[in-house]
């Protein structure tokens, strides 16, 4: 019978995400969970009244430290922890092996357990699994751990699988010396980096009647990606309906992303060890109060936190007791790292509540990950003098309205130029492309779906795509949706490169996606259902190597400013490419000259919506019954833009030479679209 009731209230969508409530024997507690570290029965700083107001419901200590002091006689005295620290929540005990284990005291170890010499006063104590669980009895522990044999996680793997079968043969030891106390207790998966072993420790304990368990071993050497990997890999081999235990992890990041892979409880130094070196977490990153730029703020430390710190200080005071090195600044920190720190849980729980976690968890991931903003070295500059905002040859320009677009300096040209580029991006592109309904399975189809974005520019379009990814996915969930990938090509990545800069002006980069394009010119969504590429280079030189596309957001530069892209001839070879499927190509231009580029390439042409000030757009489109298999059912040009066009000063594509002129007429005049109407 498990002694720690545990409730799996839910399972995000499109993620391992879990909710759920575990029952102790000093009350609920709702994960996913974060565990504030009380090493001597205290959380360093801190009284229980802070680490209440915080939001912290349960806590962990340490027991090899408590064994050696104050003793296992003081909390016999007291009845246990609780009473003795006065904290009426639940509390965690690890087993005391990570100490034993991995600081630098001195040990022999055997079969029987480790023996060592206490720090306090030179006595001589034995830990072994049935001295490990006493002890944790003793303290009145609610979640006791079994004494395990902690190693790097880059041990290798004959060191590996020596120290997990030591740890199974202690974790049945373990059980057995419980005996019938109602305290709950977890097994521990051990074996590095070696997903054989990992495999196996998983398999070996989940058939143990163990309340939850852990994994462990990790953050002690590897990278990031391996303990993300390692993470995944193990929740996967364990029984839904237990907690896990992700032991000494970690960041905010680390945290978003291991509740992502369905880890439901934390603990670690991390938030109370940098409060006492004077940083802070806030939603934009970590702000580091010794900096100068502080001694003058008047701003809390975040705006909107409703800690005790930020509710009644300013950053100039804390800026002040961190440089006097006064114990108030790091109580005052280590009060808002906690609440931030338990925020973020109760956010992430109530996002799989809600079964939004996966849109929380993009946009969470990159703001997570940064350094401030806000953290410049330089001084101040006088008030009322904005800072620059370019890159090589772009610089951002704020219009009336509010919102942001990125302006190339040489041509003075600026993207989006008359809307707001992501309304823009959403209107002509995603909507008028019916992007939401064709991504969904229908008939039989379920081939990829492929969007070119000619001209990535801020990202603009392929954050709306994926925007209305990420919605059809959340509606629809993914067996019903068809797989999406988009390709986008740009030659100079200067202009994403300043927006994500500056991403608090271009709220659509608030997503780890683009950030992952720039880093590594490619980007998969969780769900393994979109992937998204980028071609580096000149789009010519990609054309004819890229995956046929189903619509092509056309978004260079203009003719003026990026001639060589709105050629017939251009047109032409992504026409004849693009045959062999019914594709689609929308572009903001209804300039004559590029509508006659496109029909001379072959292309059917219709009219687009319009956006904002432009009263219309053009899409194209390589089969002749596009426009009436089009979601939309655009109107295709007719005779009314012919005799416009017969009448235009600027009838003719640029550079094209008086002799070739009749027949170019001629060419368009007989397009298969005007049949009948001239
Ligand atoms: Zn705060």
């Amino acid at each position: 019978m498990s002694r720690l009731k545990f409730t799996l209230e839910k399972t995000a969508r499109g993620s391992k995400a879990r909710a759920g409530t575990m029952h102790t024997l000093h009350g609920p507690v709702q994960t996913p969970v974060f565990m504030p570290v009380g090493t001597q029965a205290t959380v360093k700083a801190q009284t229980v009244e802070t680490m209440k107001a915080t939001g912290s419901t349960v806590l962990l200590a340490n027991t090899y430290h408590l064994l050696l002091r104050p003793g296992s006689e003081v909390f016999k005295k007291f009845g246990g922890i609780h009473r003795f620290m006065n904290w009426a929540g639940p509390v965690l005990t690890d087993s005391g092996g990570f100490q034993i284990f991995s600081l630098p005291t001195e040990r022999a170890m055997n079969e029987e357990g480790a023996r060592f010499q206490s720090y306090v006063n030179g006595d001589f104590y034995m830990l072994s699994p049935e001295s490990s669980i006493e002890m944790q009895k003793t303290i009145g522990s609610d979640i006791m751990m079994v004494l395990d044999q902690c190693i790097p996680s880059t041990a290798s793997h004959a060191q590996a699988e020596a120290a997990m079968a030591l740890t199974h043969r202690w974790a049945q030891r373990s059980l057995q010396a419980r005996g019938d106390s109602p305290a709950a207790l977890f097994g521990i998966v051990q074996g590095a980096c070696h997903h054989d072993l990992r495999e196996k420790s998983a398999a070996f304990l989940r058939e143990m009647p163990f309340d939850g368990l852990a994994i462990g071993g990790l953050a002690v050497g590897e990278t990031a990606e391996q303990r993300y990997e390692f993470t995944g890999f193990v929740t996967d081999q364990l029984p839904p309906h237990r907690p896990r235990y992700l032991m000494g992890v970690g960041t905010p990041l680390d945290l978003l992303e291991s509740v992502h892979r369905g880890v439901d409880m934390f603990d670690c130094i991390i938030p109370g060890q940098l409060a006492q070196r004077g940083v802070a977490f806030t939603a934009r990153g970590k702000v580091q109060l010794r900096r100068i730029t502080h001694k003058l703020a008047e701003a809390p430390l975040e705006a909107g936190c409703d800690c005790a710190t930020c509710r009644n200080y300013s950053r100039a005071y804390l800026h002040h007791l961190v440089k006097a090195d006064e114990m108030l600044g790091w109580h005052l920190l280590g009060i808002h790292n906690f609440a931030f720190y338990h925020r973020l849980m109760r956010d992430m729980r109530a996002a799989i509540l809600r079964d939004d976690f996966i849109a929380f968890y993009e946009k969470n991931r990159t703001e997570l990950g940064r350094s401030d903003e806000e953290n410049v070295i330089h001084p101040v500059k006088k008030r009322g003098l904005a800072r620059t905002k370019h890159l090589g040859d772009y610089d951002i320009v704020t219009s009336p309205a509010g919102y942001s677009s990125i302006r190339q300096i040489s041509s003075g040209e600026v993207m989006h130029s008359v809307n707001r580029p992501s309304d823009e991006a959403q209107k002509l592109y995603v909507e008028q492309s019916g992007l939401a309904g064709r991504l969904l399975k229908r008939d039989g189809d379920e081939a990829e779906w492929v969007i070119w974005d000619v001209g990535i520019g801020a990202a603009s379009n392929a954050m709306a795509a994926l925007h209305c990814f990420e919605k059809a996915l959340a509606e629809h969930g993914p067996a019903a949706l068809r797989p999406l990938r988009i390709v986008s090509f740009e030659i100079d990545l200067d202009p994403l490169r300043l927006a994500a800069k500056f991403a608090s002006h271009f709220p659509h980069l608030r997503h780890g996606a683009p950030h992952a394009i720039l880093e590594h010119g490619r980007w998969q969504h969780a769900s393994g259902l979109m992937e998204w590429e980028l071609h580096h280079g000149d789009f010519l030189d990609f054309l004819e190597s890229s995956k046929i596309p189903d619509d092509i957001y056309y978004d260079p530069f203009s003719a003026k400013t990026d001639t060589g892209l709105w050629t017939p001839e251009v047109f032409a070879r992504i026409h004849r490419h693009c045959a062999p499927k019914s594709a689609a190509l929308y572009t903001y231009s209804s300039a004559t000259a590029v509508r006659v580029s496109l029909l001379t390439a072959g292309f059917f042409v219709a009219e687009g919506f319009g956006t904002g000030p432009k009263a219309d757009t053009t899409l194209a489109f390589t089969r002749a019954d596009g426009a009436s298999l089009h979601p939309a059912a655009p109107k295709l040009l007719g005779a009314e833009w012919l005799g416009r066009w017969g009448r235009s000063i600027s009838k003719f594509p640029a550079g094209l030479a008086d002799n070739e002129k009749t027949a170019f007429e001629r060419r368009i005049e007989s397009h298969p679209q005007f049949a009948g109407v001239v």
